[in-house]
């Protein structure tokens, strides 16, 4: 579904990303870790083109993405993003927060977009909050409304970045519990996650990244058990 070619990314002249070649099947969940600073959340925003790549390739369905007359709207419609921030627009309520993309931008009527959302509010487990405002739910709802927001414009992809480090320990749960959902249900996922237990069941395959490059990639119980980087065999050690 996704092809990534020798990207590269810097800013102002710092390399950030240093040629990042991978390839993400339809279906398949690939989990992203690394230490802090080395480039993962750089990478998933190069994905969608929320970051414009410096050079390299990006193929998405069998169109370069990267290339310059390239519709980047129609690409980030497929594509959907959750954030370590829920991003929730704070004046709208739940209903609202997930119809009004699908309105707005797929045209969708209201009775179709809310239909959807009611679809959605039940895979995350959230019918009851309907009706209420973002400061009404705790962060864990929150996140579970950012992803059915996402889903509401039925992407073919989902790019998580840490989903789960902004919230207090007891409802990283209930946010993964959605994921892990989603993964059975066939959703193709690229996640950046910290959390090891989570990457390690539901992740096909682990990418380590480490200072712009990813240095290893393999099945979770390979990576896991047996890395065979130093640099993944140290950071595995903090982690774990
Ligand atoms: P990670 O998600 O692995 O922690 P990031 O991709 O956020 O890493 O950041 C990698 C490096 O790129 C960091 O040194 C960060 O300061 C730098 N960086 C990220 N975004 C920008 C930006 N918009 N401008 C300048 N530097 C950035
Ligand atoms: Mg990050």
């Amino acid at each position: 579904m996704i092809t990534v070619k020798d990207l590269h990314k810097s800013f102002s002249k710092v390399e950030i990303l240093k040629g990042i070649s991978a390839e993400i099947q339809k279906g398949e969940v690939v989990v992203v870790i690394g230490p802090s600073g080395s480039g993962k959340s750089t990478f998933l925003r190069c994905l969608n083109l929320l970051e414009q790549p410096t050079s390299g390739e990006i193929m998405f369905e069998g169109e370069q993405i990267t290339a310059k007359n390239h519709n980047i709207n129609a690409t980030r419609e497929k594509m959907g993003m959750v954030f370590q921030q829920f991003n929730l627009f704070p004046h709208k309520s739940v209903l609202e927060n997930i119809t009004l993309a699908p309105m707005k931008v797929r045209g969708q009527s209201r009775s179709d977009a809310e239909k959807v959302a009611d679809e959605l509010l039940k895979t995350v487990g959230l019918q009851d909050k309907r009706n209420a405002y973002p400061s009404q739910l705790s962060g864990g709802q929150k996140q579970r409304i950012a992803i059915a927001r996402a889903l509401a414009m039925q992407p073919h992809v989902m790019l998580f970045d840490e989903p789960t480090s902004a919230l207090d320990p007891e409802m990283v749960g209930e946010v993964l519990e959605v994921m892990k959902k989603l993964a059975e249900n066939g959703m193709t996922m690229v996640i950046v996650t910290h959390e090891m237990g989570f990457a390690r069941e539901v992740g096909d395959r682990i990418l380590f990244m480490d200072g712009g490059r990813i240095v290893e990639e393999g099945a979770p119980d390979q990576i896991f058990s047996n890395p065979s980087h130093p640099r993944t065999r140290e950071f595995l050690s903090k982690v774990l």
